[in-house]
């Protein structure tokens, strides 16, 4: 990125001075570039492999515009969890593991309730990617899995100036001290430890590895090196983690944006990566409705408009600190535009299509559980906007209890009988019991 660039010119030409401490808090948030570097080196096809497809994705999405099919794809995730015995507060909760999951749910359906920060004239290109994350509940073996794999580790991974790419790669290897993948193509592997090296400053936050080995690909074009997926430091995970670091705000979007990349979208400021698409202000992302800037913002400023654009049917927009794939605090993020939706959509048809037909998810109980019962009740309408009803064909007393996301019951408004009223967007389950059945429905609050 070009801060950075600048900042380690700085650090080069002035040496050990106090600028030099400030560039060393300013690295790379995310090493998704380091990565791709780091596989390059192992492979001199990788970076030019992976631009390419790019490029490619890139015409189709701005070709495509709002012309996405309506279908949902759900993606099967396996956390594991590989943390230090000398630091028992890196093995986080379940809880914690589950509400990242929410947070995935509710930016990817744009369900998540900052959507309300946005600025009104980013309105026409953003929307709902209708991309929905479970953990798995069968493993590769077909077993009953939870999604979590705990590793305790005595290992060190990462840390320096330079995220060391080789020491963070350990953490998806068992003989390394880390955890070994489960099979990539079907299920999304995202490791949670310290990838930092033990630091008090931790300033990586995470990292993933774009989609690989197309078939067009040459023969061992992938480097074993790093594993596909993603990998999250502890601290910059979740949004109830109770160890999350507090030198920047922690809310979720690491991994949202992680998983961005994951699913082939880079960076709104990736022409200061290394001029993909032209000069700074050329074409930044290659895409038409992603605004272009000329470096990725750190804060939150709202009155930057560093390029001007001409955005189809829009024009100029300023410099979008809302855009996931953005540097800026988490807690001003809200947005994936359509030209970035486009391209996550066309990486799940196509180079991951193996996550929708995984067997990651087959018969799962958590979630929508399908029997006969489920047929003589309706809750509608599902989407809501918080009014939800329940009836039943058989005339029938029914217990009716609502979940959050995390399995907890709450206690929504009673409007009347089996009618309900919920506040907060997000995505819940009702349980509708019988006095011989019972079915659980997934619903969701727009
Ligand atoms: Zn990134």
């Amino acid at each position: 990125m070009k801060l950075f660039n600048k900042l380690f010119a700085l650090f080069c030409l002035a040496g050990i001075t106090s600028l030099s401490v400030q560039a060393q808090q300013q690295v790379d948030k995310c090493g998704f570039n380091h990565a791709v570097e780091y596989l390059n080196q192992k492979n001199p096809y990788y970076k030019q492999q992976i631009n390419d497809a790019y490029q490619q994705w890139v015409i189709e999405a701005n070709a495509k515009q709002n012309k996405n099919d309506k279908s949902i794809y759900v993606v099967p995730v396996v956390f594991h969890v590989v943390w230090n015995s000398n630091n028992p507060q890196e093995n986080l909760d379940d809880s914690v593991l589950i509400e990242q999951i929410n947070v995935l749910n509710e930016d990817f359906r744009r369900l998540n309730a900052d959507t309300v920060n946005m600025r009104s004239g980013f309105a026409p290109v953003v929307g709902d990617a209708q991309i929905e994350f479970q953990l798995a509940c069968k493993d590769p073996n077909g077993n009953a899995t939870d999604g979590i794999v705990r590793v305790q580790t005595s290992t060190t991974f990462g840390g320096g100036f330079l995220p060391d790419m080789a020491s963070i790669a350990k953490i998806q290897n068992t003989s390394q001290g880390g955890s070994d993948a489960w099979n990539t193509s079907e299920y999304l592997n995202i490791w949670v430890g310290d990838i930092n090296g033990g630091s008090a400053t931790p300033s990586l936050l995470g990292v993933a590895t774009p989609p690989a080995g197309l078939s067009n690909w040459p023969a061992n074009s992938i480097p074993p090196e790093l594993t596909d997926g993603a990998i999250i430091h502890y601290s910059a995970f979740g949004r109830n983690n109770p160890v999350a670091m507090t030198a920047t705000v922690i809310n979720g979007r690491t991994v949202t944006h992680e998983v961005g990349h994951y699913l082939g979208v880079r960076h709104t400021a990736e022409n200061t990566f290394g001029g993909l698409f032209g000069s700074i202000c050329g074409d930044d992302d290659g895409l038409t409705d992603t605004p272009n800037c000329d470096q990725s913002q750190q804060g939150c400023n709202a009155t930057r408009n560093s390029c001007t654009d001409a955005i189809p049917g829009v024009g100029d927009l300023p410099d979008m600190v809302e855009n996931y794939m953005d540097y800026s605090d988490q807690d001003c993020q809200n947005s994936f535009t359509t030209g970035q939706i486009n391209i996550m959509r066309s990486v799940l048809q196509n180079e991951r299509n193996g996550l929708l037909t995984s067997p990651a998810l087959s018969n799962c109980v958590v979630g929508v559980e399908e029997n006969s019962f489920a047929d003589k009740v309706t809750v509608y309408p599902n989407p809501s906007t918080g009014i939800i009803n329940i009836s039943s064909t058989e005339n029938e007393d029914l217990k009716i209890t609502f979940y959050n996301g995390l399995g907890q019951a709450i206690q929504p408004v009673v409007l009347g009988k089996n009618q309900y009223q919920i506040n907060k967007q997000g995505i819940y389950f009702v349980n509708i019991q019988s006095k011989t059945a019972s079915v659980t429905q997934k619903i969701i609050v727009k």
